[in-house]
């Protein structure tokens, strides 16, 4: 195939400083952003000064450092609402896709769930979108159905289907798998749902970081991400929420700044979006996720797309010329993002990573917080090798040649 890269490879590499280190005397090889992606020295260096030159608490003060820090943490707002083509005010800044996701389940879920409800999510769904609502759904005595996956690694819409028939109160339902990397069709997805009367929801931990996402075009009510796996800082995430379905909300943690006023025995709620971001946030990393988001929006996110679906498909290629390789997960590039979960033979995917990381190939192996999926499977594990904009053809090659190593050493 011809090896042909859209983004300016070479310069992207330059701006991640961690890729210069060796692991074991070998070039770093990195392949887990579906864990987490490594940061820009953009990101690093918007960290950096703002505790260097104007750290400060927000919507406080009045002096210069207050004013500057209120105007760097809301201006990451707006390049997120931007980003995501919504309203600045339907931007929640929490600490990743697992608290958003768990601020629906309290601030939403609490009071709008009732016994008897069904709600519907996925079985490809990480945990962090299927234990709050089994909590959730054990609580209010209410059920809670998931939407089989396919052998190709695709939902099955007859099932969803089905299920939209029980009217129900919730789906929530992940953009694209971090096991099989399938890129769900939310938009219409979420569509047929909010026909059935559902609220929806939107884990995109593993999209709004790889391609294009408007949520003005999925139509969703709740779509979720954190900052640390799109080259921004760790403790930073996301819950964009319809501003109706916001209003109408209970609020999350209660403290400082989400109040209008306060009595002895009682408070009323500020407007959202600081209606749910109660006492000191995470200012520091939010400007860093605000310069991520600067910083992908320079490359383009289609560029970013076309760059690892390119990447993706040489690798499952390659891959599967290896013999005893299962690769999980649809077989066209074009329908997954860049997550590539396999088993060679029966090699235990724990020694897999290893030896890769002996080679200074570093991957995930485990169940990928994800064990009703991984266990559908029919294996305890897998190994995952997952690519970001940083990722090149070299690396592909790097983790062919490791994995070669496991077969001489597994005499396979
Ligand atoms: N959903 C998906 C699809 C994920 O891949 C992850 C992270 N692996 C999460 C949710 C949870 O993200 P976080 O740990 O940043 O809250």
């Amino acid at each position: 195939m011809q090896k042909t890269q859209a983004l300016e490879l070479e310069a992207v590499r330059l701006d991640f400083p961690i890729l210069k280190r060796k692991v074991h005397g070998k070039r770093l090889v990195y392949l887990d952003n579906a864990a987490t992606t490594q940061k820009p020295k953009q990101v690093i260096d918007a960290i950096s000064d703002f505790y260097t030159r104007y750290n400060s608490n927000v919507h406080r003060s009045v002096h210069t450092l207050g004013e500057e820090a209120t105007a760097a943490y809301e201006g990451a707002r707006t390049k997120v609402s931007k980003f995501i083509g919504c309203s600045a005010s339907e931007v929640i800044f929490t600490r990743g896709t697992t608290e958003s996701i768990n601020l629906v389940r309290f601030a939403w879920g609490e009071p709008f769930v009732k016994r008897g409800d069904t709600i519907v999510a996925t079985l490809m769904e990480h945990h962090s979108n299927l234990v709050p609502w089994q909590l959730l759904a054990r609580k209010k005595g209410a059920r809670l159905r998931l939407v089989g996956v396919n052998s190709d690694g695709t939902l099955d819409l007859g099932e969803f289907e089905k299920l939209m028939g029980a009217s129900p109160k919730l789906f929530a339902v992940t953009h694209c798998s971090n096991v099989l990397g399938t890129i769900n069709d939310v938009a219409k997805l979420c569509e047929k749902a909010r026909r059935a009367g559902a609220t929806t929801l939107v884990d995109a931990a593993q999209s709004v970081p790889h391609m294009p996402v408007d949520v003005s075009r999925i139509g969703c009510d709740f779509l979720a991400f954190s900052g640390h796996k799109m080259a921004g800082p760790t403790g930073i995430g996301v819950l964009y929420g319809r501003k109706g379905v916001l209003d109408a909300m209970d609020p999350f943690m209660a403290g400082g700044e989400m109040i209008k006023d306060v009595w002895e025995d009682r408070a009323t709620w500020n407007d959202v979006p600081y209606k749910f971001e109660a006492g000191t946030v995470n200012i520091a990393d939010t400007i860093g996720l605000g310069a991520a988001v600067d910083y992908l929006t320079s490359l383009g996110m289609s560029n970013v797309r076309s760059h690892e679906a390119k990447v993706t498909k040489y690798a499952l290629e390659r891959l599967s010329e290896i013999p005893g390789m299962k690769v999980y997960g649809p077989a066209r590039a074009d329908a997954r993002g860049g997550v590539v979960s396999f088993n060679l033979a029966d090699v235990h995917p724990h020694d897999m990573a290893t030896i890769l990381d002996e080679e200074g190939v570093a991957i995930r192996s485990g169940s990928h917080c994800a064990h009703p999926l991984v266990r559908s499977l029919g294996v305890p594990a897998t190994s995952r090798a997952s690519f970001y904009v940083y990722n090149s053809y070299d690396d592909v090659d790097a983790l062919l040649s490791a994995i070669q190593k496991v077969r001489r050493l597994f005499k396979l």
